[in-house]
């Protein structure tokens, strides 16, 4: 393995200042499920790992402030499928943590680090689309908030400036309950990364959000506001238009090892069709 300086700061002022003093040299180590295998085969190669588990604004924990479910970036997956806030407001996102790596791995992999690590097919990434959550950043200028939509570029690069962390992730509690669902499709059983993951939410007033990834550089967030999709009355003649406008921004690589883009295509129309019809039984039974 490269030979690396280790860090490990006590305070945020100090993990930001080393971050900021070494730029892309430096790499933040949260539950090191991505990055010591990184590390081990050599496609990252950092002067300075900086392991951020003892600084306590980042440290785990999910509660609810100000109308918003906050969750500190070391909180494991674990962690998060279990919690009764998340499952409650937002199902899909319980349901994306309980479907990473293996047991093992969600008792180390971070939230944060999920998204951080800005892979196409990062599985908490869908949902947390959806539910429309941003990270909490900080850095030498101080804290701001990022959408997560406006966070992704595409694999292992993020809009996270220079001396930037990740302290917390936020999801507003909606006004109006939006029933999600978690899918995907991996090559075999046990645990591998997706193929196709993908994430649907609706809610009363008729807005359905699908967000995927897996199927292009970085997840994707479409919305439709039509409301037909969750009419009742609506034929599926009426919602396939729809629905292949919503799937129109996928773009699968060719080269991937794990799927040819017409089978990560299809798979996306099934998973895409099953998310909708399941979320909107779960909307009806005030799940
Ligand atoms: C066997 C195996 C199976 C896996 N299965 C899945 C799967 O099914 N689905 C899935 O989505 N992923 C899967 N993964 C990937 C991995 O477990 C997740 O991406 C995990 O959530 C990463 O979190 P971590 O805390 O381990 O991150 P780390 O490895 O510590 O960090 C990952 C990246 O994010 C950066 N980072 C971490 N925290 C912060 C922060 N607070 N601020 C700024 N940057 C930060 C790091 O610098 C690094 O670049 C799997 C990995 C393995 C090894």
């Amino acid at each position: 393995m490269h030979t690396f300086a280790y860090a490990r700061p006590a305070s945020l002022s100090e993990a930001v200042a080393l971050l900021d003093a070494h730029g892309p040299d430096a790499r933040v180590l949260a539950g090191g499920t991505d990055l010591i295998v990184r590390l081990r085969d050599g496609s990252a190669a950092p002067s300075i790992v900086i392991d951020v588990k003892r600084i306590a604004e980042l440290r785990p924990g999910i509660r609810e402030v100000d109308g918003r479910v906050v969750i500190g970036a070391t909180t494991v997956m674990t962690d998060v499928a279990a919690d009764p806030l998340v499952r409650r407001h937002f199902p899909a996102l319980a349901e994306a943590a309980a479907v990473v790596g293996s047991v093992q791995i969600r008792n180390r992999a971070t939230l944060a680090g999920n998204i951080c690590n800005a892979s196409p097919a990062a599985d908490t990434a869908p949902p947390l689309l959806v539910h429309g959550a941003s990270v909490v950043a900080e850095g030498p200028g101080g804290t701001r908030r990022i959408p997560v939509d406006e966070l992704f570029v595409r694999s292992g690069v993020t809009t996270l400036a220079r001396g930037e962390l990740v302290i917390a992730i936020e999801l507003p509690i909606p006004a109006r309950r939006i029933a999600s669902v978690h899918v995907r499709r991996t090559r075999r059983r046990g645990h591998d990364l997706a193929s196709v993951t993908l994430t649907c939410g609706v809610d009363a007033a008729g807005i359905t959000r699908l967000a995927y990834g897996s199927v292009g550089p970085r997840p994707v967030l479409v919305t439709d506001d039509s409301g037909v999709l969750v009419d009742p009355a609506a034929s599926d003649e009426a919602k396939a238009p729809i629905l292949e406008a919503m799937f129109a921004a996928a773009s699968p690589s060719p080269r991937s090892m794990r799927a040819g883009p017409e089978y990560r295509l299809a798979m996306l129309r099934v998973l895409g069709r099953r998310a909708l019809a399941e979320a909107i039984d779960r909307l009806a039974a005030g799940e």
